[in-house]
């Protein structure tokens, strides 16, 4: 199924830029300037993980949905409660795709995102086969590739 996913891109924005601010300076004011400011974002807490306590906190939380960034090389965690910006959609041919937008502001600027699930998804028709080659024949013999199923085996609904 073309199960497909997107990021708004104004969605995302808001996060990035938010996570630049608290960069700058992790304190309330920050966040509730932040949160204030982009109406996505619900609750931003940042904590130390080194001294395991919470530096700065704000806002209510109103989603179910977090993010979560890592800031000062992995020292200090920002988790965002907020809308997120990632979402999915069906798309069975090019006029589904116009219809899209963002579930939560509607913007249509969005980019698709690769996703572990459409890649595999994708190589489900063509998948590769582990080149058995270089294995020596005892164990070539019983590496089993499943995959093919002759014909006479294979159920009937499937013919
Ligand atoms: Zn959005």
């Amino acid at each position: 199924m073309p199960l497909y996913e997107f990021e708004c891109i104004k969605c995302r924005k808001a996060v990035e830029d938010s996570l630049k601010q608290i960069q700058k300076k992790i304190n309330k004011k920050t966040l509730s300037d932040l949160i204030n400011k982009y109406d996505n974002i619900y609750r931003i807490e940042v904590i130390d993980l080194e001294n395991e306590k919470v530096l700065a906190e704000y806002g209510k939380k109103h989603s179910n949905s977090f993010l979560d960034f890592y800031i000062d090389e992995g020292s200090k965690l920002v988790l965002f409660n907020s809308e997120n910006y990632r979402f999915t959609d069906l798309i069975y041919d090019e006029s589904d795709e116009k219809k899209i937008k963002c579930p939560f502001c509607k913007s249509k600027k969005f980019e698709k995102v690769f996703s572990s699930f459409a890649f595999t998804s994708d190589l489900s028709t063509d998948m590769p086969k582990p080149d058995l080659s270089n294995l020596p024949p005892s164990v070539r013999g019983r590496t089993m590739l499943t995959d093919y199923i002759e014909e006479k085996d294979r159920p009937k609904k499937n013919r």
